[in-house]
């Protein structure tokens, strides 16, 4: 084809041919998943039949290289693919026949998977995919299978085989819905043979397969028939009347975007707490053009009750989403949430009524009943995933399913997979074997956690410490860049995950920067509305924020010093608490909230009338806190001393202050580092351990006080000081 207008085509010759063959498999498949329109994150596979040196022999041996189970084509390199001998994949198919009791989903299918190990060429441990048939049965060097919407809304359509000849004349065979596995292989196989000319397969309810042997020839094969199927699609589609006419048309109007801002930021901590009862989700929201055409539509609860239908989509959108037929133009936010908790408690009925109605004798038990995809009229989508990246990937989904059914109900009558197939995909025993595999989930996963004063010193620390731990982080500061920066660092370290959905804020990835002063509620609340777009709610909130303002020469504090002082380390924490506490209450959700105090809280001493004296102020808050936020939220306090190193509250100037206040030798040329290092060692002599204290140091104990490890422990102060006897609390 000449141009394309439906997907990018993006081969470069010179890039191509600077590659290795295993190379250029890597870099084809890169540029299939770049293309949310060709594939979506995580599936369809690519392969090629490579000639590679047999390290037994010494001879050339043909090596199918094929995408691996997990991974996703837009990011996978070299590690993502498996290599297998392909004689030893074709002799596998006599001892399949040899079986006894074979056939579409049967065990001696299912037992074939663990066969393919046997078949490793060259020691890769990379453990093959459930496709790996497909790949090694069809005769083509090179071969793609992608789950583009445009074909899956064919694959998808009441009349798919009549549709697939209408479209793509003989160019595309077909092959209605199989569970992927050893006999889909075998049927390919069988159509290949007897229509040699035929390069390409329809998956009825699944997606497609094309192949050749040449790769450039393949990749723009995989382009030209999914262009075809799109051109086709739009083209019914705009004759039926387009976007006006889509899903039968509109029933609701969209609310103005702050309005959705409003109506999500108010109900998504509470729906957060409802589906969480048994695991915490992270969430994503979705309110663009297309998704709200959707949920706004006529035909929205009709088609969301049938599902979706590509494997691969409804293993996150669950069997199907909730809809919830709430009418954003006449109805309010209270009747939202009362027919949410109805749609809720239906939808685990329905989702119990559907495990007892396929189960079988061997079935894993049943998993969480709770939706993850909520539809509702006027306001979008919002999407739960175990982690921000799953989340996204739920979103991606059913924008995905939307798609799909968008297409199919254009040309032709869109039908789901029967529920007894959905569930055999679900709970597949291969499927729960590969959950089993997955190693334990981290100390905080599921956790979203905000660090109050995360743009410096034991904030930034603290962040980084939490997110080690599976947290999700917002990082919070008075300095907006101060914050985006740690998140910055956190994103760069982590990576943003897979998932490509979310609108605005819910785009995020594991961290996200945000600004706010503590002491102006509105700024808190507006920060905290933030967190529930970007991720539904949030676990637990460390305040590291603080301020130290030293007396002036005179010895004396200013009135409005001490105003300031009292504001941040006082008044600041408590309102963070009192604002967060009424979204804790709404999410329900046991959380953790850790002040900052200061061994100075419990030693008096000259020079710090106001900095002691507020930090006595929040030991005691703390305690109050700890009263008024039972039982749901502990309150907890960290009490450090004398942190030097990376604290926003020793400048140069304060450094060499102190150092001139204790005679400490120095000169004024000496580089910062060095004076503080001198300043923090002989802060360390005095203390019982004689180690200078590091803010990671500190960042331990939040990381403790936030984890169920001091489940028990509330009301408490926790000192990081090194041992200062003088501030023992007595
Ligand atoms: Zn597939």
């Amino acid at each position: 084809m000449s141009s394309y207008k439906f997907v990018n085509f993006l081969w470069d010759d010179a890039k191509a041919a600077s590659l290795d063959p295993v190379g250029r498999l890597v870099y084809r498949s890169n540029l299939l998943g770049s293309d949310q329109r060709i594939t979506n994150t995580g599936g369809g596979n690519t392969s090629a039949k490579l000639f590679e040196i047999d390290p037994l022999t010494g001879q050339k041996v043909e090596v199918l290289w094929v995408k691996g189970s997990g991974g996703d084509l837009r990011t996978s390199n070299r590690d993502n693919f498996s290599s297998l001998y392909q004689d030893k994949l074709i002799a596998l198919q006599q001892v399949y026949a040899a079986k006894a009791n074979k056939g579409l989903k049967s065990e001696a299918e299912d037992a074939m998977v663990a066969m393919y190990f046997h078949t490793t060429f060259n020691l890769n441990p990379r453990a093959s995919s459930i496709d790996t048939p497909l790949h090694s049965f069809l005769p083509g060097k090179h071969v793609d299978h992608m789950h583009p919407n445009a074909i899956i809304a064919i694959a998808a359509s009441k009349n798919c085989e009549k549709l697939t000849q209408e479209i793509f004349g003989g160019d595309m065979a077909y092959v209605g819905w199989m569970r992927p596995g050893f006999e889909l292989g075998l049927a390919m196989q069988e159509v290949a043979r007897k229509q040699p000319a035929v390069k390409a397969i329809m998956m009825g309810q699944h997606g497609f397969i094309s192949w050749d042997d040449n790769e450039k020839v393949c990749y723009t094969r995989t382009l030209d028939l999914i262009e075809k199927a799109a051109a086709y699609i739009e083209q019914k589609y705009a004759a039926k009347g387009g976007d006006a006419t889509a899903f039968g048309g509109q029933k609701y109007a969209s609310l103005a975007p702050e309005a959705r801002n409003a109506a999500f930021a108010a109900i998504l901590p509470w729906l957060r707490g409802q589906v969480s009862q048994q695991k915490r989700f992270i969430g994503t929201v979705q309110d663009d053009e297309k998704i709200l055409r959707f949920v706004n539509s006529k035909d929205a609860a009709r088609l969301a009750e049938l599902g979706t239908s590509c494997p691969d989509h409804f293993l996150r959108t669950k069997i199907k989403p909730l809809y919830i037929d709430w009418n954003p133009q006449s109805e309010d936010a209270a009747t939202l949430k009362k027919k949410l908790a109805a749609g809720l408690e239906q939808y685990r009925k329905d989702y119990a009524a559907y495990y007892a109605a396929c189960k079988r004798a061997n079935s894993p038990a049943i998993r969480d009943a709770n939706p993850t995809v909520v539809l509702i009229p006027g306001l979008g989508m919002i999407a739960w995933g175990k982690d921000k990246s799953e989340s996204r990937v739920t979103a991606e989904f059913y924008n995905c399913a939307v798609e799909v059914m968008r297409g199919a109900e254009a040309i032709d009558t869109y039908i789901a997979l029967p529920q007894q197939e959905a569930f055999d995909i679900e709970y597949w025993l291969l499927e729960e074997a590969k959950l089993q595999r997955m190693p334990a989930e981290k100390e905080l996963a599921r956790q979203t956690i905000i660090v109050v004063g995360a743009g410096s010193g034991i904030g930034k620390e603290t962040a980084h410490r939490l997110v080690k731990e599976g947290a999700h982080i917002v990082c919070v500061d008075l300095n907006p860049a101060a914050a985006e920066a740690t998140a910055k660092e956190i994103e760069a370290k982590y990576g943003v995950g897979i998932g490509v959905a979310g609108t605005g804020l819910s785009n995020c990835g594991p961290a996200l920067g945000l600004a706010a002063n503590i002491t102006d509620r509105a700024s808190i609340r507006a920060m905290l509305d933030k967190v529930a777009l970007a991720y539904g709610g949030f676990d637990s909130i460390c305040v590291t924020a603080g301020i130290f303002v030293p007396s002036d020469t005179s010895g004396h504090i200013p009135d409005d010093k001490w105003a300031l002082t009292f504001n941040i380390n006082v008044t600041g924490s408590y309102l963070v608490a009192d604002e967060a506490f009424k979204t804790w209450k709404e999410q329900g959700l046991r959380g953790n909230l850790v002040l900052t105090t200061s061994a100075n809280a419990a030693v008096a001493k000259k020079g710090s009338l106001a900095y002691d004296t507020s930090k006595a102020a929040a030991n005691h808050l703390v305690r109050e806190l700890s009263i008024e936020l039972a039982p749901l939220v502990r309150v907890n306090g960290v009490a450090p001393a004398t942190v030097v190193q990376g604290s926003a509250m020793f400048p140069r100037d304060r450094v060499i202050g102190s150092l001139a206040k204790y005679a400490i030798p120095y000169t004024d040329d000496e580089a910062t580092d060095s004076l503080v290092t001198k300043l923090a060692q002989f802060y360390a002599d005095r203390t019982l351990t004689k180690s200078p204290i590091t803010p990671a140091d500190q960042a331990e104990a939040y990381f403790l006080l936030v984890t169920k490890r001091l489940s028990k422990t509330t009301g408490q102060i926790v000192t990081v000081d090194g041992g200062l006897h003088e501030a023992f609390l007595r």
